[in-house]
């Protein structure tokens, strides 16, 4: 995985890729889908929602620059398995799932990884964690609308957020970083992720 579908793809930090070939993809799905966990691809993890595929939760990552003692919020925790990644690369990582049977079952399954130091927050992810703010870092594995104002309001200065941002059906992945003049936004790589559905995402 970390050869064929990150290496070759030009992911370049050596954190990354090591926290990549750290983290056990298959504790993070279940029953079949276990056989597939280090395919080059997104898999289904219930209630319609998807383990996003290794390469952009690698590009994610990239994008956001830890170096192991920055403050974290990860937004749609999913399966728990870009947490668990981010938690490789940070100091502290705060996760919030709007369904709460994703988030019981994330919570088991970062304790079965070892990552029972990942904090685990339900509710709408749009909104932040106003409690825990500022962060030095935000990922947003689900796709908006446009840049979340309430996420990027919870940014320390020069701080970063990476979100895929478009319509439903395909994104672009930005990296917005908070400076004194406002967001300061580079557009990468498209990408297809589940909605981000909330106040400051798509409409229920
Ligand atoms: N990072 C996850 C990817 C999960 S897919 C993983 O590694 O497995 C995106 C997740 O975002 C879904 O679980 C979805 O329910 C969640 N989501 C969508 N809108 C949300 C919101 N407003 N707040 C929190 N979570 C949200």
């Amino acid at each position: 995985m970390v050869d064929d579908q990150l290496r070759a793809r030009g992911i370049v930090d050596q954190r990354v890729l090591d926290a990549m070939e750290r983290v056990p993809r298959e504790l993070f799905v279940r029953g079949a889908e276990r056989l597939r966990a280090y395919d080059d691809a997104a898999l289904p993890i219930g209630h319609g929602q998807t383990i996003s595929q290794p390469y952009m939760v690698a590009r994610i990552c990239e994008a956001l620059s830890l170096c192991g003692r920055e403050r974290v919020l990860d937004v749609g925790t999913g399966s728990g398995y870009q947490a668990a990644v981010l938690a490789e690369l940070a100091g502290e990582v705060f996760t919030i799932e709007r369904i709460s049977k994703l988030a019981e079952q994330a919570r088991l399954n970062l304790a079965a990884a070892g990552y029972d130091r990942v904090s685990i927050h339900e509710g709408d992810g749009t909104l932040g964690l106003p409690e825990q703010a500022p962060f030095h870092a935000i990922a947003v594995a689900a796709a908006a609308p446009g840049l979340p104002q309430q996420l990027y309001d919870q940014l320390k200065p020069r701080g970063r957020l990476a979100v895929p941002v478009g319509g439903r059906g395909g994104q672009r992945l930005e990296l917005v970083i908070a400076s004194s003049e406002g967001p300061a936004i580079l557009r990468s790589v498209s990408c297809r992720f589940v909605p981000l559905v909330g106040e400051g995402g798509f409409p229920r």
